[in-house]
């Protein structure tokens, strides 16, 4: 049997070289004891780096070398060395954050003091893992649940969220808020003499046209299959009605190649101002849908304004 020390230089050896995270260890004076392969990957730091940053010493603030070279790589410079020398002056505290880096890759961080059985400080633990792949398959979990996959554009619940945080807002600052609810004309003709993919592609090439229209405040959802709820905030009447008026003639202007065919097609509208009483969105979705029921009515291809409130006595739609 070894005796304990060589065991435990072995154990913490094959640690550092087994660890999925980069290992850096300070000592009392601020010196780099140890690092492993893998702390020089994640910081793309050289071992000739490494090996004349740990020459220098840490002075007073006990920065071990090391600091100025990882700093510049970090997106906040100035944060990650104000919390480093807060950990250093502190060796009580324990850390463990999240670190953007300016070449868009996400560390994590964790780092404790190194005491002796009677308390001693003896240094600090440094342990990085770089968790960008994590964060970006986050990223995409959640675009995928806030958004229409064909089209790319919200769903109808992320809608209905960001709906109601815009009626509440619109309330709180007495803003005019829009509601256009805009489905394609006779789309199911499309299907039947183009095939199901040409609809798709039409419900596509709309979607980023209009999103190439729009502001970046607006709200543009797929609510059904060809009906779509646009939220226009701080836009009273006039100016639903000049953005409903764009998104008609751009869409009927607009032209869908699909298997060396052109597709051409209409959308109607109805547009409805959110009432400052309305408790939920529910209800200027429900008046701009009675306009486009009317729209539908009238030829289609149009944009219809639904009544005020109390008069929105008009048929729903069958
Ligand atoms: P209107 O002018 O009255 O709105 O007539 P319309 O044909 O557009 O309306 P209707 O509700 O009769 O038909 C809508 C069609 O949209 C029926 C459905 O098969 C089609 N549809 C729904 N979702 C999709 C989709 O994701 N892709 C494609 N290609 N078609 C879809
Ligand atoms: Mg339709
Ligand atoms: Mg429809």
């Amino acid at each position: 049997m070894p005796d304990s020390a060589t065991f435990d230089r072995s154990l913490l050896r094959a640690i550092q070289e087994a660890s999925p995270d980069g290992i850096l260890v300070v000592d009392g004076q601020g010196r780099v004891a140890s690092f492993n392969r893998r702390f020089l990957e994640i910081w793309r730091i050289s071992g000739e780096q490494m090996a004349s940053s740990s020459a220098r010493k840490g002075g007073a603030e006990r920065d071990s070398g090391i600091l100025p070279e990882a700093a510049e790589k970090v997106a906040d410079s100035e944060g990650f060395i104000r919390r480093i020398r807060e950990l250093y002056a502190n060796p009580q505290l324990s850390d463990h954050c999240e670190i953007e880096l300016k070449d868009q890759r996400t560390l994590e961080r964790h780092s404790v003091g190194l005491r002796d059985d009677s308390g001693e400080y003896l240094g600090r633990v440094w342990f990085f893992r770089d968790i960008t792949a994590r964060k970006s398959d986050e990223a995409a979990l959640r675009h995928l649940a806030m958004h229409d996959s064909l089209t790319g554009v919200m769903n109808r619940n992320q809608f209905f969220e960001r709906a109601g945080e815009e009626l509440r807002r619109a309330q709180r600052y007495r803003k005019p808020l829009a509601m256009l609810m805009l489905d394609l004309d006779h789309f199911k003709r499309i299907n039947d003499v183009h095939g199901h993919g040409a609809g798709d592609a039409v419900l596509t090439t709309t979607c980023q046209l209009w999103m190439s229209e729009l502001r970046s405040v607006d709200l543009l959802a797929r609510i059904g299959g060809e009906e779509f709820a646009l939220l226009m905030p701080d836009s009273p009447l006039s100016a639903a009605q000049v953005a409903a008026e764009r998104l008609r003639a751009l869409t009927s202007a607009a032209v869908v190649t699909f298997q060396d065919r052109e597709i051409r097609f209409t959308v109607s509208g109805g547009i409805a101002m959110v009432d400052p009483d309305d408790s939920t969105i529910e209800a200027a979705l429900h008046r701009a849908d009675l306009a486009l029921y009317r729209a539908k009515k009238a030829g289609r291809n149009r944009m219809e304004i639904a009544p005020d409130p109390p008069g929105g006595e008009d048929a729903a739609p069958d």
